[in-house]
Order: C-alpha cells, then sequence, then structure tokens
C-alpha cells in the first residue's frame, strides 16, 4: 500500500496541503496517510481530527523517509529533500523558474517532482489549479484588509447622523484575484471600477457590478494561454495617464496585475500615490514579484502622504482554513490523475501530468522549465 504524507508548512504559514476531510478521502482509496503531528493546527485541523479520518501522526522525519507521496504547499527545503527516499513524489509549489536549486537537487536525489502551479490552465485542469484557489482567497482579504484600514465606510448610508457616500475601489487586473476582489467590494456596497489588458474580461467585469475602465490599443495574444501579455511604450503611457486619473479619485486600489516568469508592470507611480486622498489604501498583491505600486514593499505595510500601501504577499495563509480546503481538493483532484487502484501510475502522455512535472528519473520534464534552465548555460 502506497504511503501518502503530509508535513508542517514553515514558520509563519498557517495553511496545511490537506486538511482531515482529504486525508479521510485518501484512505477511503487504500492509501496509508501519515502526518507530522501539528501539521494542522494553524489551520484549525487537530491531530485528533486526523487520527478520526484514519490517518497516522507521527515526526516529520518519519513521515518524510517513509512516503511514497509527500504534499507540502510551500516547497519542500534543502533539509527535507535530503531525507525524502529516492524515487518518492513530491507535490507543493516549487516555484521552480525562480528556485533552480531546489529543481537540481530533486534531479540528484531522484525525486519525482510535481509543481503545482505549472499545471497548463486548460478547462480539465481548473479543479486542480491552485494559483485560481489561492488567488481567490487572495482577491477575498486584500478588499477586507482594505476595508479596515480605510478611515471611511465601503457603503453608501443614509443615517440621522446624515449622509455617507460610498468608498470607490479600483481594481488593476481583472484575473482571479481581481474579479474576486470585484465581488467583495461590491458586497461590502463600495462603487467599483476595473482595469485589464485583456479586452476579453470587460463583460465579466459589467457582469459582477462593475464598471471597465479601458485602454485603447491594448496587445492580447490568444497564443499567451489567457494571461497577459507585455505591451507597447505608446499604450503603458496611455494607461498611466489613465490609471493615474482614476487612482486619484479612489478611496481603494487593489492591484493584482503580473505577468507570468516576469517582474510586475508598475501602474501606480510615486507621484500618482503623492496626489491620492489622505487615508486612501492600496493593496498590492504582486508585492512578491516587485509590486504594482513603485513604493510597495514586500511583507510590509508602509504609509506615504497619508496613503497606506500593503504589501502582504500571502493573505491566503491568514484564511488558513478555507485556503487549506481548496488547495487540499486541488491536491485530491490532481492524485487522482497519477494514482490508479491504490497505486501510482504516471501517465506522461496526459497533458496535466507533463506540464505539472519538473523532474522524474533524473530528468527535467516541463518543457518550459527545461528552456529557461537551458538558456541559463544550465
Ligand atoms: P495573473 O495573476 O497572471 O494576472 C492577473 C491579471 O492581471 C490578469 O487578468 C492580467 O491580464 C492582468 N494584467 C497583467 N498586466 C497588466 C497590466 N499592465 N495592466 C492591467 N492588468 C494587467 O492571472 P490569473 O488571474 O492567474 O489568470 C489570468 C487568466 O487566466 C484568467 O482570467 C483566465 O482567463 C485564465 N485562467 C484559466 C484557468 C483554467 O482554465 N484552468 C485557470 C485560471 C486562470
Amino acid at each position: 500500500m502506497a504511503i501518502i504524507g503530509i508535513v508542517k508548512e514553515p514558520e509563519g504559514e498557517n495553511r496545511v496541503a490537506a486538511l482531515p476531510e482529504i486525508a479521510s478521502q485518501l484512505v477511503k482509496m487504500n492509501f496509508e496517510v501519515l502526518v507530522e503531528k501539528g501539521a494542522g493546527a494553524n489551520a484549525f485541523a487537530s491531530d485528533d481530527e486526523y487520527s478520526a479520518q484514519g490517518a497516522k501522526l507521527t515526526s516529520k522525519d518519519e513521515v518524510l523517509g517513509v512516503s511514497d507521496i509527500i504534499l507540502k504547499i510551500n516547497s519542500l527545503t534543502k533539509g527535507e529533500i535530503s531525507k525524502l527516499k529516492p524515487g518518492a513524489i513530491a507535490l507543493a509549489i516549487f516555484q521552480p523558474f525562480f528556485n533552480s536549486d531546489v529543481v537540481y537537487q530533486l534531479l540528484d536525489k531522484n525525486i519525482t517532482g510535481f509543481s503545482l502551479e505549472t499545471i497548463p490552465r486548460t478547462t480539465r485542469a481548473q479543479t486542480m489549479d491552485v494559483l485560481s484557489s489561492q488567488a481567490t482567497v487572495a482577491g477575498y482579504k486584500a478588499v477586507l484588509l482594505a476595508a479596515s484600514h480605510l478611515p471611511k465606510f465601503f457603503q453608501m448610508l443614509m443615517t440621522a447622523a446624515g449622509s455617507i457616500t460610498p468608498a470607490k475601489v479600483l481594481i488593476l487586473g481583472a484575473g482571479v484575484a481581481g474579479l474576486q476582489a470585484i465581488v467583495t467590494a461590491r458586497n461590502l456596497g463600495a462603487v467599483v471600477e476595473a482595469f485589464d489588458t485583456r479586452s476579453a474580461v470587460k463583460e465579466e467585469v459589467q457582469s459582477l457590478g462593475a464598471k471597465f475602465v479601458e485602454v485603447e490599443g491594448a496587445k492580447d495574444e490568444a497564443s499567451a494561454g489567457g494571461y497577459a501579455v507585455e505591451q507597447t511604450d505608446e499604450f503603458k503611457q496611455k494607461q498611466r495617464q489613465m490609471i493615474h486619473d482614476h487612482a486619484v479619485k479612489s478611496n481603494v486600489i487593489i492591484t493584482t496585475a503580473q505577468i507570468p516568469g516576469r517582474k510586475a508592470p508598475v501602474l501606480i507611480t510615486k507621484e500618482t500615490v503623492n496626489e491620492m486622498k489622505p487615508g486612501a489604501v492600496i493593496v498590492d498583491l504582486a508585492a512578491s514579484t516587485g509590486g504594482n505600486c513603485e513604493l510597495t514593499k514586500n511583507n510590509e505595510t508602509v504609509n506615504i502622504n497619508a496613503v497606506s500601501i500593503i504589501g502582504n504577499s500571502n493573505l491566503p495563509s491568514t484564511v488558513p482554513f478555507d485556503a487549506s480546503k481548496m488547495f487540499g481538493k486541488n491536491v485530491l483532484n490532481f492524485l487522482k490523475l497519477i494514482l490508479k487502484d491504490g497505486k501510482i501510475d504516471l501517465n506522461f502522455e496526459d497533458d496535466l501530468v507533463k506540464g505539472t512535472c519538473i523532474t522524474h528519473n533524473k530528468e527535467i520534464i516541463n518543457q518550459k522549465l527545461k528552456e529557461i534552465l537551458a538558456s541559463q548555460g544550465k
């Protein structure tokens, strides 16, 4: 019987890769499940709950040393990889394009690494897409953070003590996080505008009750698989001016604009921040890739000219129960692709298995990773 292990995340990370309900499903699928003691504690899943679902609680070293498949959210550390048994499978968000040392260690130890964030973004992959599930959490929490920092209401109020105008919220980037931010801000009663270089999202933005701010001449490429592409200088100039004009009238800006594998585009300049309303709040969800605001500091909240700029890069960890629940469901759906009748069955003909696999049998499998490492002469 194959063994599936769940280990504790690093200090400061509250999520866990699989809650007891997922452990229970794996047990029912005829796997032995080992859980590091305390792995779910910060996500409000106790050791007793895992035990009740048929999992065995033990030390980290034992989980790492005997498991055939290890589940984690954050990349395994070098110390953790060194304890895995050769030939084991490790599933995590390895960020292999930025983390080549770990890739080489996986190769060295003959570990099959599946990096869940590299799954191709096709319709079939939607139930396994950890970037989407965690971006949903981030978009929601970004709005709540903004609301709690803002010195005014989000909603309009007509009270005996006078009328309150609703907050104006500008969302930059209407991908998964941005669309969820629109929904949450609208639910709190704000007036919401959104901007994205992909005109395809216009109708979706409008259907959620927000106004779509348009800049003509955006480059949209079907070949980019639904992602944004780098824009021309002329477009960027027009876009900067338009964003500036809307930003200075906003109480809250949530920025989510990212381009895969590249530094995030700067959409809010120092000059714009200086002209924003006192008390305004920017939540920059692109902080970890450089930030969409020129003044963002990753994992810090700074206050400049009475504007708060929140650069917390790991908002999903602040909603650990539901973020773990969604992550675990993504993992379970992915595991169903590589497990058959209680056994591991890797089918590299399947584009989802191949696209997500970074290392197998001491070889790099993911094509983009192969190209990136080759271009670095490695
Ligand atoms: P992301 O996190 O890479 O980017 C967030 C948003 O920022 C995107 O909508 C992007 O267009 C936008 N952006 C980039 N540069 C910008 C700029 N200069 N100005 C304004 N906006 C800019 O993207 P994401 O949210 O992970 O996903 C993007 C899209 O991918 C989705 O909307 C969807 O179409 C597709 N997707 C498909 C699947 C699937 O089918 N499995 C899953 C998730 C997403």
